[in-house]
């Protein structure tokens, strides 16, 4: 590509990269980190890097990251107490994906078993649910965004002869409620369940929750079959990412060689990014175990600093227990539009990922004192 962009298109892209680079300043409604640094990774960002197939078998096509993806999915392996030497996982294109594998691999496990699912869970579960063709059940919400486990003791009482399969929640979409692995397994004994499978979509709060060591536990150690996160979220990345961990004998049914790659079509895309594993292995090295703690406790301490400023302008704010997402009713659409705040139901809510600052949110809640005084829907 030799030739240059005439005039009107080289206008138009430094509009669009003005722009840009304005609304990043107003985003703290998605739960999305935009604290990270990969200037020095540039470079490859003029090599086609692709990690098509398999992880954990070398390819023909070898301008790949495999080996630090790897690495990458160690050090979650370890965090999420994966059973050594019986784990298997692969960087995916982001949480969804991750939800669609492990969902997978329970279908495959139990082809006519019932996934069961709260109301609050993610859009892309009723997704991948119907193009796995899988029996589901939705289960009622508690009202802080948290599975009813009542709810879900009827439900798997009334099909007791079907395996049971838990999409669990380590953090809702709106308000981060987290499902407890601990009842719902006491509901599982309890109904004498033989044939369960528990997948965690830990998407949104997964990789703070098991660093802060958070409780109730959701990890392998705590009964999860498999377990899905983002890595543009907490992590942060310039492109969608995320990982899915699954028991490698469970997986072990999926995927066959594929001689034209020269590996194996264990995954459920066939090329696969090559620079998203080397964007989570550069933050997982740069920052630390320690490091990333670090980060998480500083996002817990914004995130009560924004219920604090909130309440202190009379908006009934709150969260979920250690969590970041600041839940409130919803102010006007246009506030709602200027800080790119999701809503649903009447809630709204900031995220307060790494990179959200107190000087944003006292912007944040001097706007909305005067969309209060405006417009008076959000004083309780
Ligand atoms: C973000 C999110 C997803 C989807 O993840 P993507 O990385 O956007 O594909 C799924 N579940 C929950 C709870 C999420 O927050």
């Amino acid at each position: 590509m030799k030739t240059q962009l005439n005039t009107q298109d080289n206008d138009r892209l430094s509009t669009y990269m003005k722009m840009a680079e304005e609304r990043s300043k107003y985003f703290i409604g998605y739960p999305i980190a935009q604290d990270f640094d990969y200037s020095e990774l540039y470079p490859l960002l003029r090599l086609p890097l692709n990690n098509v197939g398999d992880p954990w078998v070398e390819s023909t096509y070898d301008l790949n990251s495999r080996s630090l993806e790897l690495e990458v999915l160690e050090f979650f392996a370890e965090l999420f107490n994966a059973p050594a030497k019986n784990w298997w996982g692969y960087v995916t294109n982001g949480g969804s994906e991750g939800n669609l594998y492990g969902l997978y691999v329970a279908r495959e496990l139990y082809p006519n078993g019932i996934v069961y699912y709260s109301e609050a869970t993610h859009y892309s579960v009723q997704k991948n649910i119907q193009l796995l063709n899988l029996r589901s059940i939705v289960i009622r919400t508690q009202k802080n965004g948290e599975m009813d486990y009542e709810d879900l003791n009827a439900m798997v009482q009334m099909h007791r002869d079907q395996p049971v399969i838990i999409l669990a929640n380590i953090g809702t979409t709106m308000m981060e409620a987290k499902d407890d692995l601990q009842q719902i397994q006491q509901i599982l004994r309890k109904q004498a369940i033989k044939n369960h499978y528990i997948h965690c979509d830990a998407a949104l709060a997964g990789t703070y929750s098991a660093l802060l060591d958070l409780k109730p536990g959701f990890d392998f150690n705590n009964g999860t079959d498999s377990m899905a996160i983002s890595g543009h979220k907490f992590i942060g990345s310039p492109i969608p990412c995320g990982l899915v961990l699954v028991k490698k004998n469970y997986k072990d049914r999926i995927g066959k060689a594929i001689p034209y790659i020269g590996t194996v079509d264990t995954t459920i895309t066939g090329s696969r990014n090559g620079h998203s594993p080397i964007f989570m292995w550069y933050a997982i090295k740069k920052l630390g175990k320690e490091g990333l703690k670090q980060r998480a406790l500083e996002c817990l301490e914004i995130a009560a600093y924004t219920v604090k400023s909130l309440n202190d302008i009379g908006v009934k704010a709150w969260t979920n227990p250690s969590a970041l997402t600041v839940v409130f009713p919803a102010p006007s659409i246009e506030l709602r539009q200027k800080w790119q705040i999701a809503t649903e139901d009447g809630n709204s809510h900031v995220i307060c990922m790494p990179g959200v600052s107190k000087a944003q949110i006292d912007h944040f809640v001097a706007d909305l004192k005067e969309d209060v005084v405006l417009k008076a829907p959000v004083l309780g």
